[in-house]
């Protein structure tokens, strides 16, 4: 069993081999002594509803990190229930929906959006019954003022709430959050602040100092919880004083919510409770100090990144100072002229080099956003960096005619271990190059297990994985 975990775990780019600089996704450090309590009997063993008089130490850790998280946001409730940043947002609408039906408001519904939104702003609007209206952005990557005002003006009589993420997935923050913030409070509406960009706030600023009324956290993502396999997150809501009656709750534990919520959003009264003592211990290793300190650094990191990479790449988007926030989108459109090469390309090319790609193609088409998080040392930023700036060398190879157009190692990207040391190799270029791009790649290879899978048909076309029935047919007989 061991072995055969361990092959797996060799298919993989983890954050045990490099960093993982998802842009949006917070990939830090699941450090070892966050994780070990999940193994506990205490902790694992535990039912969702076993009885209150058994659970009391759980319902202390429940208690003191909700406390923790309402110091972190400035808001006056959380709730632990909702399993995923999206649940987070679906129950944060529904407690904005329910104050504002509970003050006569009921036909409000609608939601306004920026475009940089993360594609579960709209989906959980849709979800909670709303009408989504797209704000534009400007140049710059900010929501655009103007439309605004003119979007929140036309449905002002209707206007439920705002989404807005701070710093914005555009990976700087917007200077006019509180001008925002107080466009949509005029009009009568609510304001939610996406929190999945909280690794950029936590001691430095807060959701409630920017003036929104509720926003959700990613514990699976600025507070250390491991994810990228799909699960399980916690994506806990918290809320302004006005909206603490409209919390969730759940019909088998009343210490899981306000007697006046509207119910529950998730099975378990604490939601994917096994895994709050990761968030819990991150907290209480950190300290407050530490918290900020961790937000510091991230911020550094993502500006370091950028400063290295900006004579290479152009970096989409920066604030008035020329800075970025804790994340950078760089702008890979123009290779496709300059030499055939795609992003996607780009991000093939990385894992010869051992690193899973950044985020592609979000929120902008063509582009790569680079999240480096503070757990990341200046000479892992600087590896992923140097990988950035030879893959740039490549296209301009091509685009100089020192390398193929058409068969060339970023168009062939990644290279398995197969082809590399097969007794035939036809490409226009070495099988040093492919499989060691730079010296210290090799020092700890990382072989792609297979070569690249075509996106597009795989979309387009349904291709069965079972075993087909007549092997069943004959186990059976
Ligand atoms: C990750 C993310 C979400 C959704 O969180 P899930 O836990 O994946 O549902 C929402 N908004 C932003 C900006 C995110 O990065």
């Amino acid at each position: 069993m061991l072995r055969y975990l361990k092959r797996l775990e060799d298919k993989d780019v983890a954050l045990n081999r490099s960093m993982i600089p998802l842009g949006s996704c917070t990939m830090k450090l699941n450090a070892t002594a966050e994780m070990i309590p999940v193994t506990l009997p205490g902790f694992s063993d535990l039912h969702p509803f076993a009885p209150a008089d058994q659970t009391t130490g759980f319902k202390t850790l429940i208690d003191r990190l909700s406390q923790w998280l309402q110091a972190v946001t400035g808001f006056a409730g959380v709730s632990l229930q909702p399993n995923a940043g999206s649940q987070g947002e679906y129950s944060g609408l529904l407690a904005i929906r329910a104050y504002q039906e509970a003050n006569g408001q009921a036909h409000r519904d609608v939601c306004l959006i920026p475009s940089s939104a993360h594609g579960t702003n709209p989906a959980s609007a849709a979800s909670a019954g709303l009408r989504v209206v797209v704000v534009t952005c400007d140049h710059d990557g900010n929501i655009d003022l103007a439309d605004l005002v003119a979007k929140a003006d036309q449905h002002a009589d209707r206007l439920a709430c705002l989404m807005i993420t701070y710093p914005s997935t555009h990976g700087v923050f917007e200077e006019q959050v509180m001008e925002i913030c107080r466009i949509i409070h005029a009009r009568g509406g609510q304001v939610y602040m996406d929190g999945a960009n909280m690794n950029a706030q936590v001691g430095l600023t807060s959701p409630a100092r920017i003036g929104a009324d509720v926003c959700h956290l990613n514990l699976h993502k600025t507070f250390c919880i491991p994810h990228g396999g799909g699960g399980p997150g916690v994506g806990p809501i918290a809320v302004a004083a006005h909206l603490l009656p409209h919390l969730p709750n759940h019909p088998l534990r009343d210490d899981a919510g306000p007697a006046t919520g509207y119910g529950p959003v998730a099975a378990a009264p604490f939601g994917s409770a096994l895994i709050l003592p990761i968030s819990y211990a991150y907290i209480r290793m950190m300290g407050a100090d530490g918290l900020m300190r961790a937000s510091e650094v991230a911020i550094l990191n993502a500006n370091y990144v950028a400063a290295r990479l900006r004579p290479h790449y152009p970096v989409l988007y920066t604030g008035v100072h020329g800075m970025v926030a804790h994340e950078c989108i760089i702008d890979c459109r123009g290779f496709m002229a300059e030499a055939g090469v795609k992003v996607d390309d780009i991000a093939k090319r990385l894992q010869d080099f051992g690193f899973h790609a950044p985020t592609m193609s979000f929120p902008v088409a063509g582009t790569l956003m680079i999240e480096p998080t503070e757990s990341e040392s200046q000479a892992e930023l600087d590896r992923f960096c140097d990988a950035m700036i030879t893959i740039r060398h490549e296209i301009a190879d091509i685009a100089a005619g020192r390398l193929d157009r058409a068969d060339n190692p970023l168009k062939n990207a990644p290279h398995t271990a197969r082809e590399v040391t097969a007794d035939v190799w036809t490409h226009a270029y070495s099988r040093q190059l492919a499989a060691f791009p730079l010296p210290w790649v090799a020092a700890a290879k990382y072989w792609p297990p297979v070569k690249r899978v075509d996106d597009i048909y795989g979309d387009r076309n349904l291709v069965c994985t079972c075993a087909p029935l007549e092997a069943y047919a004959r186990a059976a007989g």
